[in-house]
């Protein structure tokens, strides 16, 4: 195993509350919700950011997206609306340099992204 987190979370060597999982992604809820509901989604194999996207691993950011709304069916959110996030880099505040989409939802969010 390598030493990345998000790695050991979807191997399953460390773990957490899932919420979703199909054979590209997991989704699970954050450690430190920061909303009422906080859900991280993933891809199982290891990208950096958005910032290292590219044709050839961009699949499995796809599926990422296209769990979300899967996601939001699931847990009840969709009608309230959420907000989808991926910090990108140092200036971001990205801490863990594993590719996920936060997803908040559960209240009404600030209007400021920034
Ligand atoms: P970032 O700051 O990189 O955009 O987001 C990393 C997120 O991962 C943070 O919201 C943080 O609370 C969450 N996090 C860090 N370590 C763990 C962990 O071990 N388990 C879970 N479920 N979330 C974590
Ligand atoms: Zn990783």
């Amino acid at each position: 195993m390598n030493d990345c987190l998000f790695c050991g979370i979807a191997a399953g060597d460390i773990p957490s509350t899932k919420v979703y999982e199909d054979e590209t992604v997991l989704a699970f809820r954050d450690l430190n919700p920061q909303a009422p509901v906080h859900i991280l989604v993933i891809p199982k194999t290891h990208i950096t950011s958005v910032n290292a996207l590219t044709e050839e691993n961009a699949a499995s950011a796809t599926a990422c997206l296209l769990a979300i709304p899967k996601i939001a069916a699931q847990e009840g959110f969709a009608a309230g609306g959420y907000r989808v996030v991926s910090n990108c880099g140092a200036d971001a505040g990205q801490t863990v340099p594993h590719l996920h989409f936060h997803i908040l939802a559960g209240k009404r969010l600030e209007d400021s992204m920034a």
